[in-house]
Parts: structure tokens; sequence; C-alpha cells
């Protein structure tokens, strides 16, 4: 599915489809050149779980930035634990380019400028990711529509035109509610800072608990006023990738 044609041929069969009807068409078309991106949050336990009970020997990568809170790897033990068919695959930054960012900038640089946050976010994570999808034919991600007004239109598979593979995001139409709902219904473990107010969970230093009524993404890089988007879901230009309509 590389093509704009090809998603709206999906679109008509997976719209209004529940999460685990489309998880099911997905690995059953794609498996194993299909993987779940996941940073430990609450839709990415929801999915792993309906995943590893749709087929155990699912794909799910990680990112692990070197700046990740204690708590993320303590939900990554819980999981692997639980879910020991799972193919989990840890993809790490390369260390010289991390090297020569902290000798030039400093360890914190992401605090001095959007810039910098830019520069630190590319090598940690979207190098480290692209590195991950060379190869897939698709991604599957927990992007809900309501966690941001960035999120509002986007649709439960799309063409990531920034890498020709299709993107699907099965939890698209939940609710914050619903995803709790299956969490505790079905005892997935979840990252322990979700009950310290911190609703979106990234790196350490970028990452606070927010206040009530905030937004949901309004612990991250609340320093600075942009979008709060991590470069992950972005192209290299800060905009949303989407499908080509
Ligand atoms: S979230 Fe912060 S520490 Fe993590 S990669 Fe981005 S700028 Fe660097």
């Amino acid at each position: 599915m590389t093509t704009k044609a090809d998603i709206d041929i999906a679109l008509t069969q997976l719209q209004g489809k529940s999460p685990q009807e489309v998880l099911t068409w997905t690995l059953e078309q794609l498996h194993p050149h299909v993987a779940l991106a996941s940073s430990f949050g609450a839709e990415d336990v929801v999915l792993i779980d309906m995943m590893a009970k749709i087929r155990p020997d699912a794909c799910v990568f990680t990112l692990d930035t070197g700046r990740l809170p204690y708590e993320t790897y303590d939900v990554l033990a819980a999981i692997r634990q639980k879910y020991p068919q799972l193919q989990i695959q840890v993809m790490f930054p390369q260390t010289d380019t991390v090297q020569q960012m902290v000798q030039d900038k400093g360890i914190n640089l992401f605090y001095d400028s959007v810039e910098n946050r830019k520069q630190c976010c590319y090598i940690r994570k979207v190098e480290p990711l692209n590195r991950a999808l060379a190869g897939l034919k698709s991604w599957i991600t927990g992007l809900r529509r309501d966690q941001t007004t960035n999120r509002a239109d986007m649709r439960v598979i799309e063409l990531d035109a920034e890498r020709s593979i299709s993107k699907i995001n099965p939890l698209i139409d939940w609710t914050n509610d619903q995803v709790w709902e299956y969490i505790h219904q079905n005892g997935v473990p979840y990252n322990a800072l979700h009950d310290k107010n911190y609703p979106s969970i990234g790196c350490a230093p970028c990452t606070r608990a927010i206040a009530p009524g905030e937004d949901l993404r309004a612990g991250r890089w609340w320093w600075e006023q942009s979008n709060q988007e991590c470069g992950l879901h972005v192209n290299e230009q800060g905009e949303l990738v989407r499908s080509k309509a």
C-alpha cells in the first residue's frame, strides 16, 4: 500500500471497525512486515495486548533515546515478561552522532532553542525510527484523534508520504476513557508515571506532569510555544505526516 489509491481502498474496509478488527486485518495482511511503534504509553500498551491476543509473535519496536524515565524501562520489562513471544526490537541512536552533538552543544541543548530540540529529536528519535521502518510495509501507531488539534483529521489508515509506506492508527476513534477502561479490564501493565499526571510520556527532561484542565500533551516541550509533536509523526519541515489528499 504505497499509493493514495491503495490507501483509499483499505480505508473503505477499515473505517468504522473496532481496533481489534483493524489489527486482525493488518496482521493477516502484513505480518511480519508491519510493526507497532511503541513508547509504552497507555495507547501503546493497549495495542500490545490486543496484538498479542491476535498474533503472539507480532512485531513491536521502541526507540531508546538514552534519556527515557526509569518508569518507561520498568514497563518495557513488564511487557516482555507478560508477552514473551512478542518480537520487541529496541532501537538506539548512533553513538557517534550523539557524542558529537553533546560535545558541540551540551547534554541539555534542547532547552536552548527549538532548532537544538529538533536536532536532538532527530538524532535520538527520527533517525533510529527511519532505520526501524526500513524494510517494513507499514507501521502501527497509538495515535488518537482527540489528543491534539493537529491530529483531528487523521484517519485509521494513512499514507506516510515521507516514507512511502502505510501508517495504521487502530485507536484513532477511541477516547482517553476507553483506553484506560481497556487497561484496567485486561490487567495490562502501564507506565507508573500515568498515575502522577503524565498523560503523554517521552524523554525525562522533556516531559512534565500536567495540571487539571491542561491539554493532554501540554507536558511535552512545555517551554516551547510551537506544536507538541516530537518529529516521529511530522516531516522534517515540522508538518504532520498524513495522507496525500
Ligand atoms: S524529547 Fe528531548 S531528550 Fe528526547 S530526543 Fe527530543 S529533545 Fe532530545
